[in-house]
């Protein structure tokens, strides 16, 4: 009778330690989000992933509310700076825009790809972009309707290539962004990296005239090297490193 007593508790025992286990979630290691901030301040350069353990961590940060909050910071600061401005009358003052998660967001393909923990497939990304469906990201959206307002002209530079031209005009006039004063493409054939493509736009806008006043994206190589702009702003993303 004790024996069979003993052998009924032990059961009901481990019945309730799998029901508690079974509920709880693993927690992402607490380094994650230090590592986040890390990325984001250029202190990490030339990452390829996150690692598998902070999966978690990044999901729940670009689908929480937090990525959201996050962005709105650097929108809402980029705004007040743009209504400080005093403008010349010129009509040459430009505010430069990246396109993938600056303007437009593939968080969408991203959340099959781990967000940024599997690594980088140029093939299926391409394919994404092709299907022209990337929405705005919608605080960027209002920093472009205000900067309209304000008289200041946006210019788009993104590393997508000259052959996208035509699926990344009518994603971004369908996502809302409804005239630029130019949009610049990387050439296809061109060998040298995003920055010193970026820089040398760059340059060809002021040798003719334009004042970029800001300058924002998701990548340091998007704000890095002169002519920066009189400003520049990072977007936050921790799912990927361009160099
Ligand atoms: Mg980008």
């Amino acid at each position: 009778m004790a024996t069979a007593r003993l052998l009924l508790l032990t059961v009901a025992a481990a019945v309730a330690g799998s029901c508690f286990c079974s509920g709880q979630e693993a927690k992402p290691p607490p380094y994650c989000g230090s590592v986040r901030t890390a990325v984001e301040a250029h202190n990490i350069i030339g990452w390829k992933t996150f690692t598998a353990d902070c999966a978690k961590y990044i999901a729940d940060y670009m689908t929480g509310d937090r990525y959201t909050r996050d962005a709105d910071v650097v929108i809402n600061e980029a705004i007040a700076y743009a209504e400080s401005l005093k403008l010349s009358g010129s009509g040459k003052e430009i505010w430069v825009f990246d396109v993938d998660e600056t303007a437009l967001s593939t968080l969408p393909y991203q959340a099959n790809r781990g967000y940024g923990v599997q690594p980088y497939d140029q093939a299926s990304f391409i394919q994404y972009v092709t299907e022209g469906s990337a929405p705005a990201l919608q605080g960027t959206l209002r920093l472009y309707q205000r900067l309209l307002q304000l008289g200041i002209k946006p210019v788009f530079l993104t590393d997508r290539t000259e052959d996208q031209r035509t699926v990344t005009t009518n994603n971004l006039l369908s996502q809302g962004y409804c005239s630029w004063e130019k949009l610049l493409l990387k050439p296809v054939e061109l060998q040298t990296s995003t920055q010193a493509f970026k820089i040398e736009e760059r340059k060809k806008l002021v040798d003719a005239g334009y004042v970029i006043v800001g300058n924002i994206g998701d990548q340091w190589t998007d704000i890095l090297g002169s002519p920066e702009g009189c400003r520049t702003f990072k977007y936050p993303n921790p799912m990927y490193y361009v160099a």
